[in-house]
């Protein structure tokens, strides 16, 4: 039998919710395309991160309209930076299925989100909830974490199954009438108060009925999966530079980084060390080595060496027979450095870019 005197969870939760909830510029005018834009953003970034990037997302493109009709060149820059690219040439197809075939509205319905690209199943039960007034669960690993350790089950983020039941569990203890406040409260406890290695249990509105806390099991809830090693690929960047000119490469329309520019890299059939035995002989070529850097996406690391080569005029001579060829652009492009400050750059090379316009770090490269 229940603890009369221990609050259920929705109470302890919305009434702390009430007191602390805080101040994001995505809990205002909450309509779906606001927060379709903030999970998404929210999905690999940090809160503090993804603020000034929505702010300046939302005043380029205030609505889904305005989304549909950019040039995604023009989104990937606003994205720069963010990395997940993905995230946001999805958004841009979206926007624009949406004005071809919900006369541009977000639909609240869960099939019709699901079906757009870039949305999952935590995607569209927040817009849902959050936005539509549906009860629909939005489950991330916060959420998981939470409820795994609130009633002492062992569930991992990383399975699909447990992730399922996790989402019933919400729809069992979300009161009518609050769906999205109790699915925002949930993410602000897994964000700030049930944090993955420090639980801050004691000041938690949940440690009264918490399972995890009074069997002391917060360290083996939820279930642990390590993090999988993913393989490294050497890579050979070359940032080629001329009076007042960079040569940029596009990368193809799909797959890693997609779309995206980044300076030149050695062709992947071309041998390291014959290519730097070549360039001593190139009188005429000015070889500096740049710091290597090691960039982990999902699947995969790159680790990058770079050289910066300084070329007498805009003109890639025989270089060009050792470049990648790959993208839309087989031969590249030279840009001027007004161009190279404007064309969105992948946070795994971007450093490269801003030392050479000297401009500083940014804080943001995940
Ligand atoms: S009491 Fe501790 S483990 Fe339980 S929900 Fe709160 S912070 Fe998490």
């Amino acid at each position: 039998m229940n603890d009369p005197s221990i609050p259920t969870l929705a109470d302890a939760l919305l009434s702390w919710f009430d007191r602390t909830r805080r101040d994001l510029p995505w809990r205002q005018n909450r309509t779906p395309y606001r927060v379709w834009l903030a999970e998404i953003m929210l999905q690999q970034t940090q809160v503090q991160t993804a603020i000034p990037y929505y702010e300046r997302f939302l005043s380029r493109f205030p609505t889904l309209a305005d989304l549909a009709q950019a040039d995604e060149q023009a989104v990937l820059k606003l994205w720069e930076g963010l990395g997940y690219y993905s995230r946001a040439r999805n958004l841009l197809a979206a926007a624009r299925q949406v004005m071809r075939e919900d006369n541009g509205q977000l639909p609240c319905d869960f099939k019709a989100l699901r079906a757009l690209p870039g949305i999952g199943d935590y995607t569209a039960g927040a817009i849902l909830s959050l936005a539509c007034g549906q009860q629909a669960a939005a489950v991330d690993g916060n959420v998981v974490r939470v409820l795994a350790r609130w009633s002492g089950t062992a569930w991992s983020a990383k399975s699909l199954q447990d992730r399922r039941q996790a989402a019933d569990f919400v729809l069992t203890h979300m009161p009518a009438g609050r769906p999205g406040d109790f699915n925002e409260a949930l993410m602000d406890l897994g964000a700030t108060v049930c944090l993955p290695r420090e639980p801050r249990c004691p000041a938690c509105p949940l440690a009264g009925g918490c399972q995890a806390y009074c069997r002391n099991l917060t360290a083996a809830l939820p279930l642990r999966d390590k993090s999988p090693d993913v393989p490294t690929e050497r890579r050979l960047l070359l940032l080629i530079a001329a009076p007042g000119f960079w040569h940029v490469r596009q990368r193809p329309p799909r797959g890693l980084l997609a779309g995206l520019f980044t300076f030149d890299w050695l062709a992947p059939d071309q041998d390291p060390r014959a290519f730097r035995t070549w360039l001593q002989g190139q009188d005429n070529v000015l070889v500096q080595p740049l710091p290597s850097l090691t960039h982990r996406f999902s699947h995969l690391a790159w680790h990058v060496d770079a050289l910066r080569l300084g070329l007498p005029r805009a003109d890639l001579g025989e270089l060009a027979a050792w470049l990648e060829t790959d993208g839309p652009q087989p031969d590249g492009r030279w840009a001027g450095r007004q161009e190279l400050q404007q064309l969105p750059f992948p946070a795994a090379v971007d450093q490269y870019r801003r030392q050479e316009l000297d401009e500083p770090p940014k804080t943001a490269s995940p």
